[in-house]
């Protein structure tokens, strides 16, 4: 080994720490702290990302990248290199390249503007009036295209972006990919509709919420999060940190008149920490300890949430002990009802609310959305009028307000463009590397239906845990199945399930 390569790992160990003692302010700051206390928890947020920022464009990080012969041509350094070597040239050169590149006035201002547009999208959702944000979207573009021309693109300059969120992952390979799920998407909701309706009411009884923690911590432990190693807490938006390489956190939030918010929710922030939780010795404590794309990471949490979560054999072994514990909604609903009323298929408005089978239309729908108005074809000023024409083809609904519509995420306020796609993406990797499970494990939905999930853990971490960020998001999906990400492992996946929870025919 080089001392090239010791400087780089040394370097990538130290971004590491400081990443997770950023996770420990910003956790603290969603869970514990005091809202006066906001001041100065930004400045010392800010200053560990200086920090971070002075190792990813420091002159050493630079020296020793080029002497493992990592340049634009050869973003994985010289050849001859072993895969972890290699995966920290790609990962850190990245990181160098685009911060180098990037003037720090433009770093700035893009801080600021994301700051003073987050607060105006937070006014503007509250008045459900699009105009309050609309100036500070158009500002945020620019910077956006500033920043995509500082990086440099060859073929789209969505590329870019997407680069941030999905390493790999093209505009071009993304597009067909959604383009075949739409169809089959489409096609499967209509039919849906046709059909005789899920009476899913009970789901909007009432269900005490200290009862709901202590279901949730059943599953938890059941599935095989270590309490030792982490921690259940609630928050307004549900999310999961990696504070240490022992210390995976997850937050909840609980809404007694909606059961699936608690449980669904906790299922799958615990599909991100197990993920989290199971890097291998070999790369604990270093730079490529970490989910190796966004879409990888959500893969995880959706084949625990859904697959596993929302399927049959999960409640044939849970849905007693939840009836116990909700006596009065649940009396009257037998284990069929139940399953499929949490499995109701119905157009809505909002993403985060979206069963299944239409949330990747969702998606897709932002992803057409973010193109136009990357390439310049829609304006900031048309979006509204886009965004509901576009859901009205692809719903058959109009939302009623812009905070139903084009209000309603975050993540355009917060500049991160190029984010929606990983969603979809995160769901059709769960149905490819599911379909592998199974293979390998033909007796799975026997096992999910014991309770017992030792061993599902046990080949998630061999085939897509362990290795943390060694392998790009493409190399993992071959390794497990032999191919590219082919959306027709999701399209038959929700076929079957949702055409017996439907009584659809000649499926
Ligand atoms: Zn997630």
């Amino acid at each position: 080994m080089s001392g090239g390569f010791e400087a780089v790992r040394e370097i990538g160990r130290r971004i590491h720490l400081l990443t997770h003692i950023n996770a420990l302010l910003g956790w603290d700051q969603e869970v514990y702290m005091p809202d006066g206390a906001i001041a100065e928890r930004a400045e010392q947020l800010s200053y560990i990302e200086g920090l971070v920022y002075d190792e990813t464009t420091s002159k050493d990080l630079g020296s020793a990248l080029r002497e493992l012969g990592a340049s634009e041509e050869a973003p994985r350094g010289k050849k001859g290199l072993g895969d972890i070597e290699s995966a920290h040239v790609r990962i850190l050169f990245n990181m160098y390249r685009k911060q180098t590149k990037l003037p720090k006035q433009l770093v700035m201002e893009t801080a600021k503007e994301t700051s003073i547009a987050q607060n105006k999208w937070v006014e503007a959702r509250k008045k459900k009036d699009y105009k309050l944000f609309e100036p500070h979207l158009a500002r945020l573009l620019e910077l956006t295209a500033e920043k995509i021309e500082k990086l440099g693109w060859k073929e789209h300059p969505y590329d870019v972006l997407l680069d941030d969120f999905e390493p790999g992952a093209t505009t071009a390979t993304v597009t067909p990919v959604f383009a075949r799920l739409r169809e089959g998407l489409k096609d499967l909701v209509q039919q849906i509709g046709a059909a005789e309706q899920v009476d899913a009411g009970f789901v909007t009884r009432r269900y005490d919420r200290t009862k709901q923690e202590q279901f949730g911590r059943n599953v938890l432990e059941a599935i095989g999060y270590d309490f030792n190693r982490g921690r259940l807490d609630i928050s307004a938006h549900p999310f999961t940190t990696t504070l240490g390489a022992d210390d995976v956190r997850i937050t909840t939030r609980y809404n007694e008149n909606f059961f699936n918010t608690g449980i669904f929710g906790i299922i799958h922030e615990a599909g991100h920490a197990l993920y989290e939780l199971g890097f291998s010795d070999e790369i604990r404590g270093g730079i490529l300890a970490d989910g190796t794309s966004l879409g990888i990471h959500e893969s995880q949490s959706r084949m625990w949430e859904n697959m596993i979560g929302r399927g049959f054999s999960f409640w044939k072994r849970y849905y007693a002990k939840l009836q116990s514990l909700f006596p009065e909604p649940l009396q009257d609903i037998s284990l069929e009802q139940f399953y499929r009323g949490i499995n109701k298929v119905e157009p809505s408005f909002i993403r985060v609310e979206a069963d299944e089978v239409t949330y990747n239309l969702h998606i897709i729908l932002r992803f057409e959305l973010e193109l136009a108005l990357i390439t310049g074809e829609l304006s900031p000023a048309n979006l509204p009028d886009a965004w509901n024409s576009k859901f009205a083809d692809f719903f058959g609904i109009t939302p009623p307000n812009d905070a139903e519509g084009v209000l309603q995420d975050i993540h355009w306020s917060m500049g991160a463009y190029g984010y929606f796609p990983t969603y979809a993406l995160g769901n059709l990797y769960s149905a490819q590397f599911f379909t592998a499970m199974k293979k390998a494990m033909p007796d799975i939905e026997e096992k999910i239906e014991a309770g017992t999930f030792t061993e599902i853990l046990r080949w998630l971490r061999e085939h897509i845990h362990a290795s943390g960020s060694i392998y790009t998001a493409g190399e993992v999906c071959r390794n497990i199945s032999g191919s590219d990400l082919d959306p027709g492992y999701f399209l038959k996946y929700i076929d079957k399930k949702f055409g017996a929870v439907y009584g659809l025919s000649g499926r």
